[in-house]
């Protein structure tokens, strides 16, 4: 059966089609077209969004947990539990990420994370009728990260970087990594980027102490991107520039940032977004379990963290955060004047871009999964469309 949207507008993000139509049929967009001089009888039911804009949904690459699941210990029910937390945001698909942790635990966790992407692929977005995110990879953040970068993650369980370490939890993980944050100045590291590249990992810079020179060799050897600019990166000098100069001015790659104006301050943010530009800048969370919940203690992989208004800590340094993308979103409108739309952009199709998979994520195209969401004009979450269903 065809079912058939509308709304004000429609951004794919590249492009904005006003007064949309988009035409759904067995979970997948066959259509898009404008209303605008259409002759031809519409299929199917028409669901009509009003004054709403219909966008991609949001593509979240790096986040730990939310609705008090962390994605290192869910369930599959927790899984579903947050991928359903996720889709009232926005979200359609995400990696969940991991932490620093014991090599046994992360393996296990690994496989867990497997499973629930494998039976993703399978179910179309949620079952029992439930509309969810999609878990479509893993993101290995750490153990290969910087003892003075490391933020939170606990120095016990850093690992120095070896193919070896790389490829048990490759193995773990049945394949499924698709994303690894690394510090590129420790020994062996450009080994082992080198080889997550040659498996189409997006290998991403960060929780480093780099300099310029050593940032600038990861991504000749093949890393493509970074991990929360600013954060867990030596600080920007101006006559010592380190990674962060090298991240905000090679365009080789592209990279990502926490917009919800504590981890990095709204004139930062608005820097990043000139520097990296409509094209290049990447819109993550990082969020943790205790996005969606009260203040309290919520776990982030094997650490207790503290949640007060809007701050996750540890012993005082930020431990992830409680963001949502759809905030996210709104605020890069708010700190930087960027339009809804490139705003979109940042949180859909660059992200999918960065991870090597913009073919059918990220954009609204014919073919593509019917994984949508509906923003009013400031950019507040209305509904959320995964597989064609949740309207
Ligand atoms: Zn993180």
């Amino acid at each position: 059966m065809k079912t058939t949207f509308t709304a004000r507008s429609l951004y794919t993000p590249l492009e904005e089609i006003s007064h949309p139509l988009l035409i759904v049929e067995d979970g997948r967009i066959s259509e898009i077209s404008s209303r605008e001089g259409r002759t031809l009888s519409i299929p199917g039911p028409l669901v009509d969004f009003g004054d709403a804009a219909i966008v991609p949904g949001f593509f979240d690459i790096h986040i730990h947990g939310g609705a008090g699941v962390d994605v290192m210990r869910g369930s599959p029910d927790d899984l579903a539990r947050l991928g359903s937390f996720l889709t009232s945001h926005g979200v359609t698909e995400y990696f969940p990420t991991t932490v620093a942790a014991p090599l046994d635990a992360t393996c296990a966790a690994l496989e867990r994370l497997a499973d629930a992407i494998e039976a993703a692929q399978s179910s179309n977005g949620g079952s029992d009728g439930a509309v969810q995110a999609r878990p479509l990879g893993i993101h290995l953040e750490g153990p290969f990260l910087s003892h003075k970068r490391r933020g939170v993650h606990p120095p016990e369980y850093l690992a120095e970087p070896t193919v070896e370490i790389f490829d048990r939890l490759w193995q773990a993980a049945r394949g499924q990594v698709r994303m690894m944050t690394i510090a590129p100045e420790i020994p062996g590291a450009m080994e082992v980027i080198a080889e997550a590249s040659r498996r189409k990992v997006c290998v991403s810079i960060g929780h480093s102490d780099a300099d310029l020179s050593t940032a600038r060799r990861a991504i000749d050897v093949g890393a493509r991107h970074a991990t929360h600019t600013f954060n867990a990166m030596r600080p920007l000098d101006h006559r010592e520039p380190g990674i962060i100069a090298e991240v905000l001015t090679d365009d080789r790659i592209t990279a990502d940032l926490i917009a919800d104006g504590i981890h990095v301050a709204p004139e930062v943010v608005k820097l990043f977004l000139r520097a990296k530009g409509v094209e290049r800048a990447v819109l993550i969370t990082d969020a943790m379990s205790a996005t969606g919940m009260p203040n309290g203690k919520y776990q982030l992989g094997p650490i207790l963290v503290d949640v007060k208004d809007g701050k996750a800590t540890y012993k005082d340094s930020l431990a992830g955060s409680v963001l949502t993308m759809d905030r996210a979103v709104r605020n890069v409108t708010k700190f930087a004047d960027w339009s809804l739309q490139d705003a979109v952009r940042a949180g859909t199709l660059n992200p999918a871009k960065a991870v090597g998979m913009e073919a059918d994520r990220g954009v609204l195209a014919s073919g593509a999964n019917a994984d949508f969401t509906v923003l009013s004009s400031s950019g507040e979450v209305l509904k959320t469309i995964v597989g064609g269903r949740g309207y």
